[in-house]
Order: C-alpha cells, then sequence, then structure tokens
C-alpha cells in the first residue's frame, strides 16, 4: 500500500482519496480530522496537482507552522501555501490594495491603535457617545464587520441605543482608516469578501487560482470567511472543510454554527465523511466528555468510539482554596517527574480565563517544575517596542497617522498637545495624513515658529531612516534606534526600567536579525520590512508556545485547541468561571461554554484532573466558589473523587464578610484587556444588543439575604446552594416555617435543609 495510506483508518483514507468536489469531515475530537488535511493535500500533490493551486486555512499560526511542517515531511520539497485567515487575507489585500481604496502599504492596526483611532474619530466629528465606551462601540463596529455589514450599510436599531451610537462611529472610523491606509484585524476579511464580491474577474482568477481549498477548524468561521471561502470555490468547487461543531468556541468573534451546518445544503454535491475513531483519549475521558456534550441541544449527534483503554479514573478534587489547587497540581507534576514515570512536556494545565494562571505559576515555580505560559505575544505590545516599530510603520506607510503620533514626540521633542492639535486640525480640515500635514508646519495658523521647525526636523529625520528602508531589517531598526534618539535617551537614563527597555530593543534587533535569516534573498526593495511589520501585527496567543522543549504547559481552553497532551488538569470548574457568570442568561452563550469545557476535557490522552476549589480569592475579592453545574452532567460517580476530607458542613456566611453585592462578583475580565481582540464581555453583549435581544446581565452568587419562600420549591427541582453547588430535590416534608427539602447535590451527595432558613435557590 501507498506508504502514505498506511496510517490511516478506512473513512480517513477515503477523504485523503477524495480530489474533486466539496467534501465535508464531520467528526469528533481526536479523530483524525488534522492529519486528514495533512495528508490530504500530500496526495494533491502526488496527484499532480500544482503546489501553488493548493491553498490551506487554519486559525493560528502554529497550526498553521505545524501543517506546513507535517506536509513538508509527507512531501518534501512542495511549498504549499499553508495560511491562516488573517495572513491570508493580508496577502491577497496587498496584491489588490487599490480595488479597495488602500495603499499596498497598508498598515495593519491592532486592537489599541485601532481604539485610539476610533477615539480620535469620536473626538473630531463630536459624536455624542451616549456613554458608551470605546470599547462597546468598538465592539459593534467589530460584531457588524464579522457579519459583512459595511459602514455604508450599517442600519441602527430602534430597539438598541448603541446600535445609534455604532451607526454614527463606523462610517467616520472607517473614513479615517482608509485616509491612514490601516485595516484592523476585521478588515482584513471584509475587504477580502467586498473585493470578491465586488470584482467579478479578480473572483474568477483567485478561484482558478486556488483549485483545491482545504479548511481545518471550518466551526470557528464567520460570515466572512464563509463569503471567502464560497467566493474561491464557485467555478472549482473543491473545498474540503473539516470541523467539528461540538468544538466552535469563537461565537464572541463571530463565528458561525451554520456555516458548518448548512455545508451540505451549501455546496449541494458535497461528499460527507464522518471519522468516529477517537485515537487519543481514553475511554473514561471519552465517556465523560460525550456525556457533558450531550446537554447540549443545538447539535448534531456523533458516534465516537476508541479502541483505546478504559484507562485511569477521571479525578475530580475539590481543594480547600486555590493555593492549595495549585501547588497540589505542582506537587503531583513534580513526583510523577522524579519518579521518572512522565516529563514535564506530557502536562497541561487549562483554565477558562487568563487571570488564574498566577497561582499555577507561583506552585510550579516553588517545586522547581519548568513551564511555559502561552499568552498573547506580549513582546510586540510593549511599550518601547511599540515605539520604535511605529517608526518602522511611519516609514513603510507615511499616511499612518497612529504610528505619527506615536513618534512625533517619543523621545521627546517638545513637541507638546498644543502643537498637535493644530496639527491635527489642520490635517482634518485638508484631509491629509498628519505627517504631510507637518511638511507644511510653516504655513499651519497659531503654531509657533519654533514649534514648526521642530516638526519640520521631524520630518527630516523620518525621510532620512525612509531612504534607508530598503536594507535588511535589522540595519533599519537600527537606524531608527540609532537615528530618532531613542538608544541614547534610554542609555542615558538611571531609571531601572529603562535599563529592561534597552535590553528588549536589543533583543527586537536579533528578532529582527532572526528575521532577515530566514527569509534571505526573498524580498527586494524593502518589502522585507514590510513583512516583518506584518509577522508582529498578527500574532497569535500560541505563536511563543514550544512543543518541542520540555516544559508544562499553562493555557486558556480557547488556546488549547487542536492540541492534545498525555495529562491535563483543568482548574477552576466552578460556576461563574466555567460556565462564565454572563452565559448564565443565554443559552447559547452557555452552550459555547460547555463546548468550551469540551474542548478542554477532549485535549487529555491518558489522564484528566477537574478541580475547584471551596474559597477562591479573585481580582482582589475572596468569594465562595460554587461547584460547575457542567459536573452535573458528567459521570462523577464514576470518577475518582476527592474532597480533601472536607465536609459541607459549614455555614458559608460564617467565614467570611460579605462585601457589597457589586464587590463579590467583579467582573473576570475587567482588568484583562484582550490584546489583540475585542474583550469578550464587549463583544457578547454588544452582539446581543445588535440583534435586538435583551443585553445579558451578570448574574449574582445568592446572596443571604435574598430568602426564597417554601412555596417555591418542588419536587425534582433542580437547586443551587452556595455551599453544596446544584442538586435536585428528592423530597419535601413538613410545612410552614418547618418545611425542609431533601435534596441530591452533585458534589456533596444528599442533605436535608430546612427551607425558611437556607439560601438554597431554585435554578
Ligand atoms: P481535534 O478535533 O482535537 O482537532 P483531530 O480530529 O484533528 O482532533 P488529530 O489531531 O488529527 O485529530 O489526531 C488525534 C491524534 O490521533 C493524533 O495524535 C494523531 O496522530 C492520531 N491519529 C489520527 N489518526 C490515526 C490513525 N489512523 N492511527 C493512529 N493514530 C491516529
Ligand atoms: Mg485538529
Amino acid at each position: 500500500m501507498d506508504p502514505l495510506l498506511q496510517k490511516l483508518n478506512a473513512a480517513q483514507r477515503e477523504a485523503v482519496l477524495h480530489v474533486d468536489g466539496p467534501l465535508l469531515i464531520l467528526a469528533g475530537p481526536g479523530s483524525g480530522k488534522t492529519r486528514v488535511v495533512t495528508h490530504r493535500i500530500a496526495h494533491l500533490l502526488k496527484q499532480g496537482v500544482h503546489a501553488s493551486q493548493i491553498l490551506a486555512l487554519t486559525f493560528t499560526n502554529k497550526a498553521a507552522q505545524e501543517m506546513r511542517r507535517r506536509v513538508e515531511q509527507l512531501a518534501p520539497g512542495e511549498r504549499v501555501w499553508v495560511s491562516t485567515f488573517h495572513r491570508f487575507g493580508a496577502r491577497l489585500l496587498r496584491e489588490r490594495a487599490d480595488l479597495v481604496g488602500l495603499g499596498q502599504n497598508f498598515t495593519i492596526y491592532d486592537t489599541s491603535d485601532s481604539r485610539q483611532t476610533l477615539k480620535r474619530v469620536i473626538e473630531a466629528e463630536k459624536i455624542p457617545t451616549m456613554h458608551y465606551t470605546a470599547d462597546r462601540i468598538a465592539a459593534g463596529i467589530s460584531s457588524a464587520k464579522n457579519k459583512l455589514i459595511t459602514a455604508d450599510e450599517y442600519q441602527p436599531r430602534s430597539s438598541s441605543p448603541l446600535s445609534s451610537v455604532v451607526a454614527r462611529a463606523y462610517p467616520a472610523y472607517q473614513e479615517r482608516l482608509l485616509a491612514s491606509s490601516a485595516v484592523d484585524f476585521d478588515d482584513l476579511l471584509l475587504h477580502v469578501a467586498k473585493l470578491l464580491k465586488d470584482n467579478p474577474e479578480v473572483r474568477a482568477e483567485l478561484d482558478s487560482r486556488f483549485r483545491y481549498v482545504l479548511v481545518d477548524e471550518y466551526q470557528d468561521t464567520n460570515r466572512a470567511q464563509y463569503v471567502i471561502l464560497r467566493a474561491l470555490s464557485l467555478d472549482y468547487p473543491n473545498l474540503a472543510a473539516t470541523g467539528d461543531p461540538d468544538q466552535s468556541i469563537y461565537g464572541w468573534r463571530g463565528a458561525d454554527l451554520n456555516n458548518i451546518l448548512d455545508f451540505e445544503k451549501d455546496y449541494g454535491q458535497a461528499k460527507v465523511i464522518r471519522l468516529e475513531q477517537n485515537y487519543r483519549s481514553t475511554k473514561a475521558i471519552l465517556r465523560a466528555a460525550d456525556m457533558l456534550i450531550g446537554h447540549n441541544q443545538r447539535r448534531k449527534k456523533k458516534a465516537l468510539f476508541t479502541e483505546n483503554d478504559e484507562g485511569a479514573p477521571i479525578r475530580l478534587v475539590t481543594y480547600a482554596d486555590q493555593d492549595a489547587e495549585a501547588s497540589a497540581i505542582a506537587q503531583q507534576i513534580r513526583a510523577a517527574i522524579d519518579s521518572g514515570e512522565r516529563k514535564a512536556s506530557d502536562f497541561a494545565v487549562f483554565y477558562r480565563i487568563n487571570a488564574l494562571s498566577r497561582s499555577v505559576e507561583r506552585a510550579l515555580r516553588a517545586h522547581r517544575v519548568p513551564f511555559q505560559m502561552v499568552r498573547g505575544q506580549e513582546f510586540y505590545q510593549r511599550k518601547e517596542i511599540k515605539d520604535v516599530l511605529a517608526y518602522c510603520q511611519l516609514i513603510n506607510n507615511p499616511k499612518d497617522d497612529v504610528a505619527f503620533v506615536r513618534t512625533v514626540n517619543s523621545p521627546t521633542r517638545g513637541i507638546g498637545k498644543k502643537t498637535l492639535d493644530a496639527l491635527n486640525d489642520h490635517a482634518y480640515r485638508y484631509g491629509t495624513p498628519l505627517l504631510d500635514a507637518a511638511r507644511e508646519a510653516g504655513l499651519i495658523e497659531g503654531l509657533a515658529k519654533r514649534s514648526a521647525t521642530k516638526l519640520s526636523q521631524f520630518v527630516a529625520l523620518v525621510e532620512k531612516l525612509a531612504s534607508r528602508a530598503a536594507g535588511p531589517v535589522e540595519e533599519v531598526i537600527g537606524s531608527v534606534i540609532t537615528e530618532s534618539g531613542y538608544r541614547q535617551r534610554l542609555v542615558d537614563s538611571d531609571d531601572e526600567e529603562d535599563a529592561s527597555r534597552l535590553a528588549n530593543i536589543e533583543e527586537l534587533l536579533t528578532d529582527a536579525r532572526q528575521f532577515d535569516e530566514e527569509s534571505e534573498g526573498e524580498f527586494e526593495g524593502g518589502a522585507g520590512l514590510e513583512e516583518y511589520l506584518e509577522r508582529t501585527w498578527l500574532v497569535n496567543e500560541t505563536d511563543n508556545w514550544e512543543d518541542d522543549s520540555d516544559k508544562v504547559t499553562l493555557m486558556t481552553l480557547h488556546a488549547a485547541k487542536g492540541l492534545e497532551f498525555p495529562v491535563v488538569y483543568l482548574v477552576a470548574v466552578e460556576d461563574g468561571i466555567l460556565p462564565h457568570e454572563r452565559s448564565s442568561m443565554d443559552t447559547q452563550q452557555l452552550e459555547e461554554e460547555r463546548r468550551l469545557a469540551f474542548v478542554g476535557i477532549t485535549r487529555a490522552e491518558q489522564q484528566l484532573q477537574l478541580s475547584l476549589v471551596r474559597r477562591r480569592d479573585f481580582r482582589g475579592q475572596r468569594r465562595m466558589a460554587v461547584p460547575s453545574s457542567f459536573l452535573m452532567e458528567m459521570p462523577t460517580a464514576e470518577m475518582d473523587t476527592d474532597h480533601g476530607g472536607q465536609t459541607f458542613e459549614i455555614d458559608p456566611w460564617e467565614q467570611f464578610e460579605l462585601p457589597p453585592e457589586e464587590e463579590v462578583w467583579t467582573d473576570p475580565n475587567a482588568a484583562e484587556p484582550e490584546e489583540s481582540k475585542p474583550s469578550i464581555s464587549a463583544a457578547i453583549t454588544t452582539a446581543a444588543e445588535l440583534s435586538g435581544e435583551a443585553a445579558p446581565k451578570p448574574s449574582h452568587p445568592p446572596q443571604p439575604h435574598t430568602r426564597f419562600s417554601p412555596d417555591d420549591f418542588s419536587l425534582d427541582m433542580t437547586v443551587r446552594h452556595p455551599e453544596y453547588g446544584l442538586g435536585k430535590i428528592k423530597s419535601l416534608s413538613g410545612a410552614g416555617k418547618r418545611r425542609a427539602a431533601t435534596v441530591e447535590f452533585a458534589l456533596a451527595g444528599e442533605r436535608r435543609i430546612v427551607l425558611a432558613h437556607s439560601p438554597l435557590e431554585p435554578v
């Protein structure tokens, strides 16, 4: 047999051998979807399909890189275009930038740059924001863009006051981006989708160029991505989509589950292949995952089995607090490494939100366990790095106003707010970029001669730097930091922080040198700088994850998608965290949280531990943690449970003083703006508002003073107790003040509770 097909089961082989026509591979986790994509590419190449006719798309740089590596192994020497949607969009857009009114050298603004642009627009246009924050307005714009609603098409809804603010801000913001020859992340898809829609010849040409399009994780595509894929597979409908609707976890970024659920409708002749054998996990793990996801209504049922062993039971552990949780995990890992049973890289610790990682980090450090945190690429977000890169942006795209504002007085050149305001007014009045306005500084009304001179000197600096832009990126950055005086200012400073900033800038030079070496001979005439910038703009959370180093991996559930580890710890399986408190009022969001838990559980190959605590200190607040409702949906009876010898008899309200309501349940994401995406809260709330639905209100923990009356309870009702968690009422007895319920709690077992005095509440 062809060695390419040897390590595939019959269904996988069928998918790999499929050449022409639409193909949908619908399958659960660990069933070899990603393996099929890489093998299929190799098979297409073997069939004589030219590498340039194949396009493979996925969602993270890491996944793309991994796929490229696998294809390279299977078909050495072939260079297939494997990319993320955003990088693909950026590349395509550079080829046809003129069609959407952009310069070919456009800048991609990250979240903070686009937010700054939005704020400037709101200010300049005096748009009444009705107290909505820029983040909320931005989320509204983003949501519209993901649905392919352009600024011209956007219609406010009478039921949504926010939408009327968005209706004013969106066109002005978009105009400003175009004037700066800049795009935000959503534009990369929106512009491409529009371009393909409005230019039939271009569409036909690209459709023919990319004869075979393969998409992994198709369940996470949004409307814009759907339209792009559709446009590229009309004349040559060889689109192969691989996905699992149960792993769709980007609803808050506009992912539309219908894209996968309706595939067969949209692509009439689609061949559908289901992969049912899981190669990743033990039977015990798969069973729990399957039971949990079975509670989602909006799904297609899938059969999934494994020939793997039953494996160890899942561990379900309650710790006293998060420090106990973290140090127990660290100890277990340490012991397994010391005994030679496992290596550090066998382990992963997952959490719902980044803020939960701190105690785990601390404990691992204390136990000298090597680990890596997978987070947004904070390096490129540092102030000094952004400052230096902003010079490069301005050289690359002189219309880039955000870069201008960032660099003009950094290091300080005595160009103050008054000067900038005058410049800004002038630029706005004449519709010119700030750099051009600065060229005319001498003519600007109300600008002191001294200020005008300083601006002219800055323009001269930028021109000088621009004249060297065609060299290797390391040299470009080298001259930026020298000529601008940025390095000297840091060298001269006594501030310790500045010393570390200096080190970071040296690191940037190293980064640039590596880029130059990797891409030697590939670029001519300055395209290298643009390519380098693009790499810094389109970073993903998982970019810095080293899968080949022997370290424990710490990451969010979102980042874990597609990956697998022998041992997985999922911490804080608590109500309000997983599921996230914001989902409590909305079934769709709750289902997405359940999918997220499902993704986490199905990453585990051999061992899985779910843990929760009784008290959690969170964002400066202490709260009693309630077990996650998802635990009730899993086979906890067969799990290896350990509640740390604790009984659930203590009156929770005795133990700590209750802060005012709002302070107890702070927004878990509030202090943590997402680096490169709209915040979850903003996106979700706004999406709901825009679609005319009631905005979900944050849920609150049961408060001891909000007692329900005994009449509120009935047999078989699901109830929640602040200490015991969720349970079902098995029987009721007594009357009036003595009326009591016997409740079977998922974790705490059976309890008799006198209703009149209990904080029990119906769910
Ligand atoms: P997810 O939905 O989590 O992304 P997936 O369906 O993409 O999962 P893969 O990551 O492709 O699954 O495969 C899961 C694991 O099973 C991998 O370690 C892969 O190498 C292995 N595997 C897949 N198919 C086979 C097979 N036919 N024989 C042996 N191992 C296999
Ligand atoms: Mg996969």
